[in-house]
């Protein structure tokens, strides 16, 4: 049976992990969790697809046993799950950190293991969400460091290639454009 937890996202793609464990919530806990991770894909994920299309999730809640594993801290909100780690295919992380930023409320949002691109290259953005008490922290942390820094970075150098590469269309349109010109004038001299 699929436990849906918002238009376009079940229980089993928040409860996903790549350890091998059974990663279900305890029967004791399962009530609480799952509204947890309901009230983060309604408030945060679905916009993040709403706005993007198809979203991964390579981590959200972890059970005990699963977090132990992972080398996650016992106070992890992926522990509670109250957060997520995602990458939208086709979609730089820094562009859409900046989104969530700009245009959802949210406890952490964290660039994490950062190394440019959509997330296909590696690093992802770690999103929580806490009913009531969102305190909207920022931070990055690029991959090959352990230290995080506050806010996004201001640039991306994937993102700079790719304005390179746009602009360097733009003037071979431009070129183009004036050749045509010159052979015009040309002609008419004659
Ligand atoms: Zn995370």
């Amino acid at each position: 049976m699929t436990t849906r937890l918002s238009k376009n996202f079940t229980l089993a793609e928040l409860t996903v992990t790549n350890t091998g464990i059974n990663n279900q919530p305890s029967f004791q806990e399962y009530d609480v969790i799952t509204d947890r991770l309901r009230r983060l894909s309604v408030n945060v994920l679905q916009k993040v697809r709403d706005r993007f299309g198809p979203t991964k999730v390579n981590s959200a809640f972890r059970n005990e046993e699963v977090n132990k594993k992972v080398g996650g801290v016992a106070n992890s909100q992926h522990r509670l799950g109250e957060a997520a780690d995602i990458w939208v295919p086709g979609h730089n992380l820094l562009t859409v950190a900046r989104w969530i930023e700009k245009n959802l409320n949210f406890d952490q949002l964290i660039l994490e293991n950062y190394v440019g691109g959509d997330g296909s290259r590696g690093g992802w953005i770690h999103v929580s969400y806490r009913q009531g008490k969102n305190r909207r922290q920022v931070l990055t942390k690029p991959k090959g460091t352990s230290s995080f820094s506050k806010g996004l970075p201001t640039s991306d150098a994937d993102a700079a290639v790719e304005t390179i590469e746009a602009n360097t269309g733009k003037l071979a349109a431009v070129a183009a454009g004036l050749g045509a010109v010159l052979v015009y004038m040309m002609r008419k001299r004659k």
